[in-house]
């Protein structure tokens, strides 16, 4: 049974990149009738920041990206909290020191850094110089009786061995064993780093595929190493691309929003944000765009994923959400839109009237707050319209004609319905002659008071014809002024 995982570090919020990991993990999982594993990677203290844990799960359920393991909801491989498997790691590191392939190390962070000074200065690239390699046995126990600190490090081949690398979306790479640096398992806090954390982790968790962003690609072979020194089987590895800002710098927050919740504050809904991220590097042949959860399952594969930066298009992203919102059962959006309208000027509105209203505005709603502005004119009575180009157009005489038979023709209606209306509009197409947008456009300025308006007949039955005659009224008395 296939078992891959998500390995967040409590730091803060979940990340955009962070969301895509998990999908495209749990699509896999999902896929392949495996499981889908939550494990929080706390083992750093002082990154860690209070409330992460549950925003983080919190933001995966919102995703509906449902782990079967994890913190809270247990399983067969717990706890899911490093902090919580200590003893494990210090077990794992004994295996290591007996077979010579770890060593503590007494070095100083001063002779640390200066040594990175003068590699630097002589154009190399900083590395750890193997200074207490060979310490013997005796000093060591000596120096750790008196209380000096130390960190364990494991010990890198140096005879240059080339480490052949697998990766999903990569393919074989081959790595030189001296470019390693012979990394620190255990802090002198007594925590394992996240590598010999991980490793332990993924084994002991049984995992099979481990899914995880580019940046660790240069810690990979460091891993293969120390799954050798442990004499196990490597789960197999999928490092996905970067996510790019459309100037293809890395996404950051400086440039904009990364967290999942910034996006659902703002009103994406999670079907899109979700889709609109699977697409972050990953597609299908036919150049598919719009993907179910269940269509994710089914169609999603490593073998197209590609190596080159994703950019996160913030215009594709729009769209998307207004094809989900376009798309959702009038009564679905209500409830979505809920908690936009409850604390605003909205709140006590007829619900009947509002829920009209909404099914008028649905087809243009990008994000779930842009209701409100929205729905200004539906509640306003006065409404006017101020953009200048749409003003000038009313003063042509064929607007003027339109508007003013369509005056005139208000004063006689009695029903008033979309029909009504569509039939008054045909009555002035015969009266005057004016027909196609020259009819249709200044009705539509007039009413609407936009260029790209909901549908007018709606609009216009829902307004009932007092409002109307207001608006046409209003619409002219700004262009004979
Ligand atoms: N804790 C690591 C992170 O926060 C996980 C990396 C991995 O998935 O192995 O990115």
């Amino acid at each position: 049974m296939v078992r891959l995982r998500f390995a967040p570090s409590p730091t803060g919020y979940l990340h955009v990149g962070g969301l895509r990991t998990a999908l495209f993990s749990f699509l896999y999982a999902q896929q392949q009738g495996g499981r889908f594993v939550f494990r929080l990677e706390d083992t750093d203290q002082q990154r860690r920041v209070e409330g992460s844990e549950q925003d983080l799960l919190q933001m995966l359920q919102w995703a509906e990206v449902n782990c079967d393991e994890g913190p809270d909801i247990g399983g067969e491989y717990g706890p899911y909290r490093q902090s919580e498997r200590l003893t494990l790691y210090q077990d794992h590191l004994h295996i290591l020191m007996d077979s010579g392939h770890a060593y503590p190390c007494f070095c100083t962070q001063e002779r640390l850094d200066n040594l990175k000074q003068q590699q630097k200065a002589q154009g190399l690239n900083p590395k750890y110089d193997g200074h207490c390699r060979e310490l013997k046995a005796m000093e060591t126990q000596q120096r750790q009786a008196d209380g000096e600190a130390y960190v364990i490090r494991m010990r890198i081949p140096d005879d240059g061995e080339k480490i052949l690398i697998d990766d999903l979306i990569r393919g074989h790479v081959s790595i030189d064993s001296s470019q390693l640096d012979d990394q620190v398992l255990l802090k002198s806090d007594g925590f394992p780093t996240y590598h010999l954390a991980c490793v332990v982790d993924d084994h002991l968790m049984e995992i099979t595929h481990v899914v995880r962003g580019e940046e660790w690609l240069p810690s990979f072979p460091k891993h293969l190493l120390l799954y050798r020194y442990f004499g196990w089987e490597p789960p197999r590895f999928a490092h996905l691309p970067l996510i790019l800002n459309p100037d293809r710098s890395k996404l950051s927050k400086r440039q904009g929003d990364v967290a999942v919740e910034d996006f659902k504050a703002q009103g994406y809904v999670a079907e899109a944000l979700v889709n609109f991220i699977a697409l972050l590097g990953w597609n299908t042949s036919d150049d598919q765009e719009l993907f179910s959860m269940s269509e994710l399952i089914e169609k999603f594969s490593f073998e197209r994923v590609g190596k080159a930066g994703a950019v996160f298009d913030r215009n594709k992203l729009d769209w998307m959400n207004q094809q989900y919102l376009q798309r959702l059962e009038l009564d679905d959006l209500m409830r979505r839109l809920q908690p936009w309208l409850d604390n605003s000027r909205y709140s006590g509105a007829d619900p009947e009237f509002l829920r009209r209203a909404i099914q008028i505005i649905q087809p243009r709603l990008v994000t779930l707050p842009e209701v409100l502005d929205k729905l200004v004119i539906f509640f306003e009575d006065k409404p006017q319209l101020e953009q200048p180009e749409l003003i000038d157009y009313l003063h042509q005489p064929t607007a003027q004609t339109v508007l003013r038979t369509f005056q005139t023709a208000l004063v006689d209606a009695d029903t008033w319905d979309e029909g009504n209306f569509k039939q008054m509009v045909k009555g002035i197409q015969k009266s005057t002659g004016i027909k196609g947008k020259d009819l249709w456009t200044p009705l539509r300025y007039a009413i609407t008071l936009e260029e790209h308006g909901p549908d007018l007949s709606m609009m216009a039955a829902l307004f009932g014809k007092e409002k109307c005659q207001q608006l046409i009224e209003n619409a002219l008395a700004l262009t004979t002024s």
